[in-house]
């Protein structure tokens, strides 16, 4: 049974921690994207039951710029 799923919004982060893995990696700054995000969105409601839903990763995922529309929208779905 899949109990959590994790939705990394972005590995952004609006701070700089000395200790963070961020310091020594070479990922490029991403966002999740719009088709992304839909996908995950349509297949989670089939999803029975429900798991919960995280939104987080590396990175601030209040970082991405519709993050609030993100979770609207998923909060609406189930
Ligand atoms: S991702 Fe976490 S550890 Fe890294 S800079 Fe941001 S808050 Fe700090």
């Amino acid at each position: 049974m899949l109990e959590k799923i994790y939705i990394g919004s972005t590995n952004t982060c609006n701070l700089k921690c000395r200790t963070c893995i961020r310091n020594i990696w070479d990922e490029q700054d991403t966002f999740i994207s719009e088709q992304t995000f839909a996908n995950i969105l349509k297949n989670i409601v089939e999803i029975s039951p429900l798991p919960t839903v995280f939104f987080g990763g590396f990175g601030e995922p209040l970082n991405h710029p519709r993050i609030i529309n993100m979770v609207e929208r998923l909060k609406k779905s189930i």
